[in-house]
């Protein structure tokens, strides 16, 4: 059971405080979320674990300066937000952003690819389906300054070293989850998803291009799904609707790949009169 309400304000009375009814668009919305329908306790995903990675990372040059990438970690946010409303666990790990975290989630901090890659392999035992939406960075500084690098001379070098692979890591264990990659690309984009597919030993790789108008940072995205076997295509949309096109196609592709495991049907919710 739970009790929407009641708003606080002035009264008809005339007094302050707390007695009045909840706007009526505040109780069509709280009702109309998956959450309070009861839904999510027999959605799709009911009883699943979805991990998710998601934005940016950050990689430390001094203490005042880093290495990152343009991330804004919507993508990642929204899909953790689709896989919550298909019924699942969802517990997701997160770079540096500045978004709300999305609600019935378990979120996790972290900043550099190295924690990334920590809590990640700290949580993989218990998922079912890893989403690697994250933009790791792909290299860290072989050495953190422990004070501010100060200009001296007209050029400076850097040594950067590899960080770890977290997604190649996950599809590697013996007992991986149903994983999916992301192959955000400014040229090839098919191509190289393509070779991702394969070389990461992935389930499935969301392929999607990047750049002057389109992917990191903005908020609407298109994508083309590839799998062994079939591919998808999803056109231009707001990022939370493809997030939930893509959950979708995630849980059947898990569900049919995952021979024991048998999909059960979405149960519609009843209200009494
Ligand atoms: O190899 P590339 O970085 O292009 O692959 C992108 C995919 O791999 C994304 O799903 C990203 O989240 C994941 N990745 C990762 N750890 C890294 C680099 C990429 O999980 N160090």
């Amino acid at each position: 059971m739970r009790i929407l309400g009641p708003d606080v304000g002035s009264q008809a009375c005339g007094e302050e405080g707390a007695g009045r009814m909840l706007d009526p668009n505040d109780i069509a919305a709280a009702v109309s979320d998956p959450d309070f329908a009861g839904a999510v306790a027999n959605g799709p995903l009911a009883g699943k674990t979805v991990l998710i990675t998601a934005g940016p990372t950050r990689e430390p040059i001094d203490p005042v300066r880093y290495i990152t990438n343009r991330s804004s970690g919507k993508m990642g946010y929204a899909i953790a937000a689709a896989a919550h409303a298909l019924g699942a666990r969802v517990t997701l790990v997160s770079g540096p952003v500045v978004l709300e975290e999305p609600r019935g989630v378990e979120v996790y901090k972290v900043e550099t690819a190295d924690e990334m890659y920590a809590v990640t392999h700290e949580q993989i035992a218990s998922a079912d389906i890893f989403i690697a939406a994250a933009a790791v960075s792909d290299y860290r500084p072989a050495n953190r300054a422990d004070q501010k690098i100060k200009k001296t001379n007209d050029t400076m070098s850097m040594e950067l070293v590899r960080s770890p692979d977290i997604l190649a890591s996950v599809a590697a264990l013996d007992d991986a989850p149903f994983t999916v990659g992301f192959a955000a690309e400014t040229e090839n984009v098919r191509e190289y998803a393509l070779g991702k597919l394969v070389n990461k030993n992935l389930d499935m790789i969301v392929a999607n291009r990047v750049g002057a108008d389109c992917g990191f940072d903005y908020d609407d995205n298109a994508a083309e799904v590839l799998w062994s076997g079939g591919e998808k295509a999803f056109d231009k949309m707001p990022k939370s609707e493809l997030a939930a096109g893509l959950m979708d196609l995630i849980a059947a592709r898990f569900f049919a790949t995952r021979g024991a495991e048998t999909q059960p049907a979405l149960s519609i919710v009843s209200i009494k009169e």
